[in-house]
């Protein structure tokens, strides 16, 4: 039977690809891709031409049978996403629960993943962390969500876009208080990449102070006061109190 290769990707920098997942790109009989227009880009930049199709959220399911017949075939195929880790926010999952369950040979081929390139530089605790991936749109939902984080989560990590940066500082503000730390990292690897450390309510002036430091792509980790454990009564109540917020 072939091999089912999970392969991370640049994240911005195309030098952060590997040598070991060029090579496997090369030779796999074919690319399973997030947006193949995108990906084909990228596998140009490397000369590598190995046949492509698109595997997205809406047809993962039905796209895990067929990936087990290449493979029960004989043929590799290897797995990318837009940028970094597949899996990681991006689609992928199904299929390699579906594989597992069916015994097959899968390999993970690593390499960028913005969640731990952000978390390494960001100055915050990192023995342990929670990453809650992309939070809720709606503000009523975020805040939800966001009074929900314990302390015992460790540094909290979510990915954000350039169009909520703003309201998700504030919904932070409003659940955890003015002096909740937070680094947010943007851009990530290419010429913009920034890092700003410091009180929510310090960086979200930051951010109103100069529009160019909303724009591009964002990772944001919240240190969550550890003293919060005794105020668990009035959080309690806070909680209360949000979820009758309109
Ligand atoms: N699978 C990817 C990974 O391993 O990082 C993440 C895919 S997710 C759909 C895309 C989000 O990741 C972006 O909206 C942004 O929050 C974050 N991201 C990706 N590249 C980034 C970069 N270069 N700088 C900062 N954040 C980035």
């Amino acid at each position: 039977r072939g091999t089912f290769y999970i392969v991370a990707t640049p994240i911005g920098n195309l030098d952060d690809i590997s040598e070991r997942a060029k090579k496997v790109l090369a030779n796999a009989d074919f690319i399973a891709a997030e947006d193949t227009r995108h990906s084909k880009r990228l596998l140009n930049h490397f000369a590598i031409d190995t046949k492509l199709f698109a595997l997205h959220d809406h047809n993962e399911r039905d796209k895990a049978s067929y990936i087990a017949s290449l493979l029960n075939d004989g043929k590799n195929v290897a797995l990318i996403s837009d940028a970094g880790t597949p899996l990681i926010s991006d689609p992928g999952y199904h299929v390699v629960n579906f594989l597992r369950q069916e015994a097959h040979n899968i390999v993970p081929v690593p390499g960028p993943s913005a969640l731990i390139t952000a978390l390494c530089a960001s100055g915050l605790p990192t023995d342990r962390f929670s990453f809650v991936g992309f939070l809720p749109a709606k503000s009523k939902s975020r805040r939800d969500e966001m009074s929900s984080w314990l302390p015992s989560l460790g540094t909290v990590v979510f990915y954000e876009s350039t169009h909520r940066i703003l309201d998700c500082l504030a919904d932070l503000e409003v659940v955890w208080g003015e002096s909740v730390q937070v680094a947010l990292a943007r851009e990530l690897t290419k010429t913009f990449e920034t890092f700003l450390s410091g009180s929510v309510s310090d960086i979200k002036q930051i951010l109103e102070d100069d529009s160019n430091q909303t724009r591009g792509e964002f990772v944001m980790m919240v240190s969550l006061p550890e003293d919060e454990k005794d105020n668990s009564e009035a959080l309690k109540i806070l909680k209360i109190l949000l979820k009758e917020l309109p």
